[in-house]
């Protein structure tokens, strides 16, 4: 387990409301959070394998390895998608 760094102001909002829609350019969680809203993401989920596009996103975002990365899309992605979901629930 490596130690998390400290999240950026947008981070911080996203971890209060997934849907947050703010990102900062240089930090790695911002850049799985984009991801995870991607046409590249949503494709690949699609046809159950990492496209070559959606691993040199992967590749281009962390210093870490993909199969890492893909998991913290994935998460923020559920994560995303249930607080839509409570917000529709809501009207
Ligand atoms: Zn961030």
């Amino acid at each position: 387990m490596t130690t998390q760094p400290t999240p950026c102001p947008d981070c911080a909002r996203a971890e209060q409301n997934p849907d947050w829609g703010g990102y900062r350019a240089h930090c790695p969680e911002c850049h799985a959070r984009a991801l995870a809203q991607s046409p590249a993401f949503f494709y690949s989920q699609n046809v159950r394998r990492l496209t070559h596009e959606y691993q040199g996103l992967l590749a281009a975002c962390v210093d870490k390895d993909i199969a890492v990365a893909h998991e913290r899309v994935k998460a923020w992605a559920e994560r995303i998608q249930q607080t839509r979901q409570r917000k529709r629930a809501a009207q």
